[in-house]
């Protein structure tokens, strides 16, 4: 079972549901995705700086949500692609050096 917001890929653990608001990427779930793609509504998130939407709720610790959006099972792969680059990147340059 993917507990896993498909906009933000947000670990609910718990099922999600309609009516639900993600409190990492504020979508509500039979609402807002009624009218968008959890693609668009990403997209939107994303655009507007991948912030954290709840007030009362805190982003868990060390929360990372470029590695976070990889539990969409959809992610475009395009920002972690290109961590991963510069993750190679520096490794070969430390064993030229
Ligand atoms: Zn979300």
């Amino acid at each position: 079972m993917d507990n896993h917001c498909p906009v933000c890929g947000y670990d609910f653990k718990e099922p999600v549901q309609d009516s639900m608001i993600c409190v990492c990427c504020g979508t509500q779930f039979g609402y807002h995705d009624s009218v968008k793609t959890h693609v668009q509504l990403r997209n939107e998130w994303r655009n507007d700086g991948s912030k954290w939407h709840s007030q009362r709720v805190q982003p868990p610790l060390n929360w990372n949500p470029e590695a976070q959006q990889r539990h969409t099972g959809n992610f475009d792969g395009g920002s972690v692609t290109q961590t991963k680059r510069r993750e190679n990147h520096s490794v070969s340059a430390k064993k030229a050096a």
